[in-house]
C-alpha cells in the first residue's frame, strides 16, 4: 500500500468530540459494572450483547451500517467514495476480564467509532470506507483461546472448532454468536476474511512507561512472541491414611518438582523472560486423597524467537527428566511469533502524532492484542495511551479523558490518511 496522495489530505482532518468520547466510556462502563468500579463483561454474555446493541444504535443514528460475521465480530461502516475499495478498519474488543476495568478494549472500539463520527461531523469524503470493529472474545475468559474473533477472521484458526468451544455452563460459542445475531436483526452478514486494506488499533498501555515519561501517545513497535503449554502429571489416587510414601504415585509432589525446575530453567538475569504458571489444579482435590493428577499451565513470552525456541523446546524434555513414578504429558495449544509493526501504518501514525504535537515515544507491547492477528491479513499498527500506574486487568484501571481524546484524534487522522491513500 503506497500513500502517494498523502499530501492531499494535509489540513483536511476532523476534530474529535472529547466529551462524546468520554460520555460513551461512562455509558459502556454500566454494562457489567462491578461494585468496586470495574467491569465484568465476558464475551457474548447478555451484558456484552446489550453493549453491542447500544454501539449498533449509536452507529445507526449516524447512518452507518452494521455487519456481524460468523464468529461474532461486529463492524460499523461509514461509506467511502469508492464502494469497491476495501475499508480502513480500526477497533478492539469490548469483552473484559471478570474483574476488569473500564478502558481495556472498549477504548479502542470507542476511539474508532468516535473517528467515524468526527469524520461524519466534518463532512469529509474518504475514498475507502471506514470501519469500527468489535473483535469477539479477545480476553479468552468465557471461551478459550483468547483473540478468537480476530484470529478466526484473519485465518489463524478454524471456525468450526471454535464455534464448538464451551463455557463453564456448557454453552457453545456458536450459540452465543447466534444470540448476538438475534439481538441485531438489522445487521448484515459479513463473510469471514472480507478484505481490509489497513488496520489500526488504539489501546490503553497496560504498563507504566508512558505515564512515567509524561508522554501522551505510544507508537507500538511490536509485540512479544508467546508459547502456551498445558501440562498433566498423572499418578494414582490413594488413601492418605493407609498408603505409605514408598507406594505412592503422588502427582502433586512430582508436579512441584517440575515447577521448581522450570523456574530455574526460565530464570534470566536481565528479567526479560515472562514465565507464568497461572493455573494449577490438583485432582481430586480432597483432603484425605493422595493427588492422582495435576494440571497446570505455562504462559511464556519473549521478544526474540530464538529464546522462545531455545527455552520453550526444553519444557517437555525437562518434564520427562524430572518425573519418577508418575507420567507427564505436555501440550502446546497455542503460540505466536514475535511481531514487528513496520510499514505504512506506523509511518502514518508517526506523521499524525507529529502534526498534532502530542508528546510520544516508541513502545514495545508486553501484552497481546487483536492487531497481532490483523497484521497477518493487512498492514497494521497500534497506538497506546497512558493508564494510571500501569494498572490493568483490574477494577482500578483508569485513564484520563484528555489522553483518551488524544488517542481517538490520532485514530481519526490516521484513518483519513489511510483511506485516501492508494
Ligand atoms: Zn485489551
Amino acid at each position: 500500500m503506497v500513500l502517494k496522495n498523502l499530501s492531499l489530505g494535509e489540513g483536511r482532518y476532523a476534530t474529535i468530540d472529547a466529551d462524546r468520547l468520554w460520555r460513551r466510556h461512562v455509558e459502556m462502563a454500566r454494562f457489567g459494572a462491578t461494585a468496586r468500579g470495574g467491569v465484568n463483561r465476558l464475551a457474548l454474555t447478555q451484558i456484552d450483547i446489550d453493549a453491542h446493541v447500544v454501539l449498533a444504535q449509536w452507529a445507526s443514528e449516524r447512518g452507518f451500517s452494521v455487519f456481524v460475521d460468523d464468529t461474532g465480530n461486529m463492524f460499523i461502516r461509514r461509506v467511502g467514495s469508492d464502494q469497491e475499495a476495501a475499508p480502513v478498519t480500526s477497533g478492539s474488543h469490548c469483552d473484559t476480564q471478570p474483574t476488569g476495568g473500564r478502558f481495556d478494549g472498549i477504548f479502542g472500539v470507542l476511539a474508532a467509532l468516535e473517528a467515524l463520527d468526527a469524520i461524519e461531523d466534518a463532512g469529509l469524503v474518504t475514498r475507502r470506507p471506514l470501519e469500527a470493529a468489535v473483535w469477539n472474545n479477545e480476553e479468552g475468559v468465557r471461551f478459550t483461546p483468547s483473540y478468537m474473533g480476530s484470529a478466526i477472521y484473519a485465518g489463524g484458526i478454524a471456525l468450526e472448532a471454535m464455534l464448538a468451544a464451551t463455557d463453564s455452563s456448557g454453552a457453545t460459542m456458536g450459540s452465543a454468536v447466534q444470540a448476538l445475531k438475534a439481538a441485531l436483526p438489522n445487521a448484515s452478514h459479513r463473510p469471514l476474511g472480507t478484505p481490509i486494506s489497513a488496520f489500526v488499533e488504539a489501546h490503553i498501555e497496560q504498563g507504566p512507561e508512558l505515564e512515567a515519561a509524561g508522554d501522551t501517545i505510544g507508537i507500538v513497535t511490536g509485540m512479544q512472541g508467546t508459547r502456551k503449554f498445558s501440562i498433566d502429571v498423572t499418578g494414582d489416587e490413594a488413601h492418605a491414611g493407609t498408603t505409605p510414601r514408598r507406594h505412592r504415585r503422588d502427582a502433586f509432589v512430582e508436579a512441584i518438582a517440575i515447577v521448581n525446575a522450570l523456574h530455574e530453567l526460565f530464570h534470566d538475569a536481565d528479567d526479560t523472560v515472562r514465565f507464568t504458571i497461572g493455573q494449577f489444579e490438583v485432582f481430586p482435590g480432597a483432603l484425605a486423597v493422595v493427588p492422582g493428577r495435576v494440571s497446570f499451565s505455562i504462559d511464556f513470552r519473549h521478544p526474540e524467537q530464538e529464546t522462545l525456541e531455545r527455552l520453550g523446546n526444553q519444557v517437555e524434555p525437562l518434564c520427562q527428566r524430572i518425573v519418577e513414578r508418575c507420567t507427564v504429558s505436555v501440550n502446546e495449544p497455542s503460540s505466536a511469533k514475535p511481531l514487528r509493526f513496520i510499514g505504512v501504518v506506523p509511518e502514518v501514525i508517526e506523521r499524525a502524532v507529529g502534526r498534532r504535537g502530542y508528546p510520544y515515544r516508541h513502545i514495545y507491547s508486553g501484552a497481546g492484542h487483536d492487531a497481532r492477528h490483523l497484521a497477518g491479513l493487512c498492514p497494521s499498527g497500534m497506538i497506546f495511551v497512558p493508564c494510571e500506574k500501569g494498572i490493568s486487568h483490574n477494577e482500578a484501571e483508569n485513564a484520563s479523558p484528555a489522553d483518551l481524546a488524544a488517542g481517538a484524534q490520532i485514530i481519526a487522522d490516521v484513518m483519513v490518511d489511510l483511506a485516501n491513500g492508494d
